[in-house]
């Protein structure tokens, strides 16, 4: 819950970031909790920006990072979302855009931020945008699955601040559209999620477009080897190193609970959980675009106004979807792994998981966009029989036995499931094959390997974070396809670009 405008410095709340990250390396004494953000020393337009937020207390990461980056230093910082990250570069960035006031070059900007998914770059726009709201700072987020028209057109004058996805970026910098020679601060976000998105090669060749002597801020919510080596080469010598880690790991402070039921019943298990009034703002996990769409669709059918997103959707229809969202006009948003990647929805009553994952690491990812910013939450997985080997993993991997109730041969529910509509197509099931991780069968014969389920099609998980390198969904086309057919924007960008906003904001 924010402050109200104007209020006077508070004590956090429990569940504030400021109370559940604790530092565990730099000078631990030291309570960051009694720094105010106005003992930094920021540019009077942020503090004035951080008010109107409710702000009044920097966040661990936040305390520990903004008075050096203000500097100039570099930073090597180790968190994940939730703990204030994004603060604690966009302020200290802003700070020293408003030292030193200049026109951004042309086709190029000032700071350069690469995030892994559109959703995370929005957001990361927006934060830029509103921390510096009263500097008249220009901002600008590209990303790939739009057209390339409005990109070149807000970049045309160059602008402050560039939030981008990596392989929309090389698309134009391998057109020339855009060029990075005016970069002076480069920011790396979610490190450990490009990695996992197969962007590590796209970031090589872009910093090899940015000026040497720069300023680099590194995140990462783990350090896995290839990440330290990529920071290595990123970073100039001895950057300053903060890590924060939330008090009470995500898992500990969601309730979570696992209902074994059979396959062809989780449509009428799923209708049940949404006559609970609780059930307010719903994220339901499924692991395909199509299983999704048939969720959603099954849940309009029982009355619960429902939404979906994923990678075939525009972006035009991932954001109304979104929107509706947030401003609680529909109970039930309904999403692939990829699709709801950095997406920070407050208030997120429970998370529910209508197919285990096929990687243990995204139940923990799922589950963790209830009880943001500090807040509990409550989950509930779904595992029909042939999803009790992924159950195991995940039980291995987050060190925990998850309670269950078995809701198997119950009449109650197939009474219910007799009575549904039909919400079209067959459900996706496990292939339990090679420990569960390849692709779930899409027909309803013997599932058989077919070297063309590698192309993206609807009905098959978005991705899999245990294959590398692939592209993220957001930038699945590699070949550039639009200015030199259309320099107006209208050409190319595939079917999914047809309809879509323009991918691209600037405050300009
Ligand atoms: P992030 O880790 O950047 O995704 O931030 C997590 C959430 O904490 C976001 O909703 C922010 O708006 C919020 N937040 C960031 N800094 C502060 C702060 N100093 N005090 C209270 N909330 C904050």
């Amino acid at each position: 819950m924010r402050p109200s405008r104007g209020a006077p410095p508070q004590r956090p709340a429990p569940g504030d970031p400021r109370k559940t990250a604790k530092v565990v390396s730099g000078a631990y004494a030291k309570d960051y909790r009694l720094t105010q953000f106005t003992d930094l020393g920021l540019a009077k337009p942020l503090l004035k920006a951080l008010a109107d937020e409710g702000y009044t207390a920097p966040t661990p990461i936040q305390a520990q990072a903004i008075p050096g980056v203000m500097t100039g230093k570099d930073l090597l910082g180790i968190a994940q979302t939730g703990t204030g990250k994004t603060a604690a570069f966009a302020l200290p960035i802003l700070h020293r855009l408003a030292e030193n006031r200049k026109p951004a070059p042309r086709r190029s900007a000032r700071v350069l931020v690469l995030a892994p998914t559109r959703e995370l770059a929005t957001q990361i726009g927006e934060s830029f945008k509103s921390y510096g709201k009263h500097m008249g700072v220009s901002v600008a987020v590209i990303f790939g699955g739009v057209k390339y028209g409005g990109q070149m057109r807000a970049m045309a004058p160059g602008v402050d601040i560039l939030v981008a996805t990596p392989g929309r970026l090389l698309d134009h910098l391998a057109e020339k559209s855009m060029t990075l020679e005016g970069v002076e601060i480069l920011v790396l976000d979610e490190a450990d999620q490009m990695l996992d998105m197969g962007f590590i090669v796209p970031i090589r060749k872009i910093i090899k477009f940015v000026p040497r002597v720069r300023q680099n801020l590194f995140f990462s919510a783990t350090m896995p080897s290839e990440i330290e080596k990529l920071s290595a080469e990123i970073l100039n010598p001895n950057p300053l190193k903060v890590s924060v880690t939330p008090q009470a790991t995500t898992v500990e402070r969601i309730n979570q609970r696992v209902l074994f039921v059979e396959q062809q019943r989780k449509r009428a298990l799923l209708a049940e959980l949404f006559d609970d009034a609780g059930f307010k703002r719903v994220i339901v996990f499924t692991r395909t675009k199509r299983g999704a769409d048939r969720v959603a669709k099954g849940l309009e059918q029982v009355g619960v106004e429902a939404v979906s997103i994923h990678g075939d959707k525009s972006q035009g229809q991932r954001e109304r979807a979104l929107a509706a969202f947030k401003a609680g006009d529909v109970r039930a948003l309904v999403a692939t792994d990829i699709a709801a990647r950095g997406i920070d929805i407050d208030a997120v009553s429970h998370v529910v998981q209508y197919e285990l994952p096929n990687v243990p690491e995204a139940y923990v990812h799922r589950i963790g966009r209830t009880a943001r910013a500090g807040k509990d939450g409550s989950a509930v997985a779904f595992c029909a029989d042939d999803e009790r080997n992924l159950l195991k993993d995940i039980e291995k991997v987050t060190r925990q036995r998850i309670p269950s109730f078995d809701r198997r041969n119950d009449k109650q529910l197939g009474a219910a499931t007799a009575a549904l509509p039909d919400a079209g197509g067959k459900p996706d099931r496990v292939d339990t094959r090679g420990g569960g991780r390849t692709q779930p069968h899409r027909g309803g014969h013997a599932p058989k390997r077919n070297r063309n389920h590698a192309d993206a099609k609807p009905g098959r998980p978005e991705g899999r974070p245990d294959a590398r390198p692939q592209r993220a969904e957001a930038d699945a086309k590699p070949a550039f396809k639009g200015p030199r057919r259309n320099r107006r924007g209208g050409g190319g960008g595939g079917a999914r670009s047809q309809g879509a906003s323009a991918g691209v904001w600037s405050n300009r």
